[in-house]
């Protein structure tokens, strides 16, 4: 079953980061023409999510929703004092399953598929498994 993984690193507190080349190339060089991809993201303050890649205003309204839904100053308990990184990473999930149709991702025309930092500037991996 071929898997893998592959390096992202985030430049900022809270980014998106558009890893679809670096699944699709995962996928091509895998050997398995059609099947489904999983990727799966290990960090606990980052997450994994597919959406519109054409517009970058549509990350940043994302970003700025979950920054309006989770508040920065609340009683939190856990001490690392990251808690609304990690609240924003369930909300996002940790993971994506893609099906592969002829050896290319099957993702609709304006899908891409984006790391999620939210406790950034990181050094993050991202987990690929082909079936
Ligand atoms: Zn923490």
């Amino acid at each position: 079953m071929p898997a893998g993984t592959f390096a992202v690193s985030t430049s900022k507190t809270m980014q998106f980061s558009d890893i679809t080349a670096q699944v699709q190339k995962a996928v091509a060089t895998c050997g398995i023409a059609d099947g489904v991809c999983h990727v799966y993201n290990p960090h606990t303050t980052a997450g994994l999510t597919i959406n519109e890649g054409a517009d970058p205003a549509v990350q940043t309204d994302i970003l700025a929703a979950l920054q309006k839904i989770v508040p920065m100053n609340h009683a939190y308990q856990h001490l690392e004092g990251n808690s609304p990184a990690h609240v924003m990473a369930s909300l996002v999930g940790s993971s994506v399953t893609i099906f592969i149709e002829n050896g290319c991702l099957l993702l609709g025309t304006w899908q891409k598929i984006f790391f999620c930092e939210f406790d950034g500037p990181r050094s993050r991996k991202v987990f690929w498994r082909v079936v």
